[in-house]
């Protein structure tokens, strides 16, 4: 199907699903499980951008759908508000909760997060229980009334039904659609690696807090939604029990799309119908059932499904345009100004006091023994550590500390010494990602797929745009990072062992490549173990050892450095003289 016809296609796919509850003779009980299907879906979607886009633990949904589900029920009832009104209310309460929970990821991930949000939870339970005066505590809040829409009363249960599939409608719709936006992506590179996301200029912290605030809306719209259709609701209907099945939901049916979202809903509320006829033995099956599709389906029942179907797309046609970078100056200007770094890790000092200035469009490598500071220098350069001590400058702006977006913004780039790729998209959207500097000129969609195919080009792999990178070879895992690093037209490259595992034509081909980078005024900072390639490459070389700068000079000068030639080359030297 065309991406052209699909909107057409979806909008007749609802106005069917609409007409058939509309005309069908539904039972009370089918009506019922519809209405709680897909209110819970809505709730379930918010799931797939906060655990399946960004990759974020959140076990407190049932709370956000609780919130939205008090909305409801006490902004019509308490209040008198509008049925929409106390919808949309309640929906902006959760997302502005979803905002608080989502900015504790600053400082907290991975098990710890699942705790908070755990506890989120709970402290829910006990308001909507104990806050009697206004929630009307375990008695719940009953007559719930359903929406009007001017003349027209959307009180009988097929209506009402028909509005909750427009929402989860718009709702699937528009989380679908945020999958391969600009945002969506990045959620994407926060999920697969949020070092990379950040040093390529994502806010790391902003993504997340919006996808916790989005899931969070959706939890409430569907909470909301979940009250008008029962009429009545009551805490323990939004408990701990609860946050767990839509999490199950999200993971049985694939988090990485809006449509496993909906099956994931859709199987969970059917399959304990369908095996009613089992009786006392139904909540065993229910169980193992469950564990089987999560086990032999770890992606979920729509990962697996779409697994079987996919195909690569094309590389899109159409001449490719040259590889823009930067300015070349030429000039002798100190474009990287770094004066007594230092990092420490409790007493081991990692980097000290280090002095070093990068030229601007030379080759600087900066080459050391192992555990000399070399990549700490870098994770210091690119603001995944702050330094203990020390200035770093670039064009004489002092940059020291700043965070990794805010430095990939300023025209830092880097590689990584282990491969650090998005590694379920594929080598165009990893590039893609990393296009174009806010702030700079050509930033729209077009102008940053065109630069993205250019940066894959420059590296030998725009054949190779539409592969997943986790299938490419290590040798073009490498050149896909160098590419979404160029692609951000970076002012400094920083590349941390480019050759690690190469083989000789592929470092032949590192060496030509760099080549043309310095070619094109690129200043680039060299971290490298293999020694023909720095002699090669390099117009100037600093050394490190124990974290201390100890030459600094010319190719020539450094190698022959007799501290050097003790510290670093020892072992070649003893090899040379046996
Ligand atoms: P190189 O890249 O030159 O091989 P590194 O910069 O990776 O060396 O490491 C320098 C020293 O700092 C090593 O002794 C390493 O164990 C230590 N180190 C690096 N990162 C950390 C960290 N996050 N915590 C504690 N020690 C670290
Ligand atoms: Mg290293």
């Amino acid at each position: 199907m065309s991406s052209a016809r699909t909107p057409f296609a979806w909008a007749m796919v609802l106005v069917i699903g609409l007409a058939l509850v509309l005309v069908l003779p539904i039972n009370g009980y089918l009506m019922n499980l519809l209405m709680q299907a897909s209110t819970y879906a809505i709730a379930v979607l918010g799931m797939t951008v906060v655990l399946g886009y960004t990759g974020q633990i959140n076990i407190a949904q049932a709370a956000f759908f609780g919130i939205g589900a008090y909305g409801v029920a006490l902004g019509t009832t308490s209040l008198g508000l509008p049925f929409f009104v106390a919808l949309a209310l309640g929906a902006v309460v959760a997302a502005f909760f979803g905002l608080v929970l989502g900015g504790s990821t600053l400082k907290l991930g991975g098990h710890y997060l699942a705790m908070v949000t755990i506890s989120f939870q709970e402290i829910l339970t006990l308001v909507l229980t104990n806050w009697i005066s206004v929630s009307h505590g375990p008695d719940g809040v009953a007559n719930i009334p359903r929406p009007r829409l001017g003349a027209l009363a959307l009180d009988t249960s097929p209506h009402y039904l028909a509005v909750c599939l427009v929402f989860l409608f718009v709702a699937a719709g528009a989380v679908a659609g945020l999958k391969s936006s600009r945002l969506g992506l990045a959620m994407q590179s926060v999920r697969d690696n949020e070092l990379a996301a950040g040093v390529i200029g994502i806010d790391t912290y902003r993504v997340k807090i919006i996808a916790f605030a989005t899931s969070a809306f959706l939890g409430g719209l569907g909470g909301g939604l979940f009250a008008g259709a029962f009429r009545y609701i009551s805490p323990d209907q939004f408990a701990f029990d609860d946050s767990v099945v839509l999490l199950t939901m999200v993971l049985l049916g694939g988090v990485d799309a809006a449509i496993g979202a909906v099956i994931g809903t859709a199987l969970l509320i059917l399959l304990p119908e369908w095996l009613r006829f089992l009786k006392q033995f139904y909540l065993a099956v229910y169980g193992l059932a469950v564990i089987l599709i999560m086990v032999f389906m770890p992606q979920g029942i729509w990962g697996f499904l779409s697994g079987l179907f996919r195909r690569a797309l094309p590389i899109p046609a159409g001449p490719l345009a040259p590889l823009v970078l930067g300015e070349a100056v030429e000039s002798a200007e100190v474009l990287l100004a770094v004066e007594g770094l230092a990092k420490h890790f409790g007493g081991l000092r990692a980097v000290d006091e280090l002095d070093f200035e990068v030229v601007r469009g030379r080759v600087h490598a900066l080459i050391g023994p192992n555990g000399s500071g070399k990549t700490t220098t870098l994770n210091l350069l690119s603001g995944i550590y702050k330094p203990t001590a020390g200035r770093i400058r670039l064009a004489g702006r002092d940059i020291t500390g700043l965070a990794p977006h805010v430095l990939a913004r300023a025209g830092i780039g880097r590689t990584f010494q282990n491969i650090r790729l998005f590694h379920s998209l594929s080598a165009f959207e990893n590039v893609l990602i990393g296009a174009g500097r806010p702030g700079e000129s050509g930033q729209d969609g077009e102008s940053r797929r065109q630069r993205a195919l250019s940066a894959l080009d420059f590296v030998g792999m725009v054949a190779r745009a539409h592969v997943p990178v986790a299938s490419l070879p290590y040798g073009h895992q490498r050149l896909i990072e160098i590419a979404r690093a160029l692609a951000a037209n970076p002012t400094l490259l920083l590349l941390d062992e480019p050759a690690a595992g190469l083989n000789l034509t592929e470092k032949q081909n590192l060496v030509a490549l760099l080549r043309r980078l310095r070619g094109h005024g690129l200043t680039l900072l060299l971290i490298e173990h293999d020694m023909d390639l720095v002699e090669q490459v390099s117009d100037r070389i600093t050394v490190l050892n124990f974290g201390r700068r100890i030459a600094d000079g010319t190719p020539l000068e450094v190698l022959r450095h007799p501290e050097v030639v003790a510290a670093y080359l020892g072992e070649v030297a003893e090899d040379e003289a046996a």
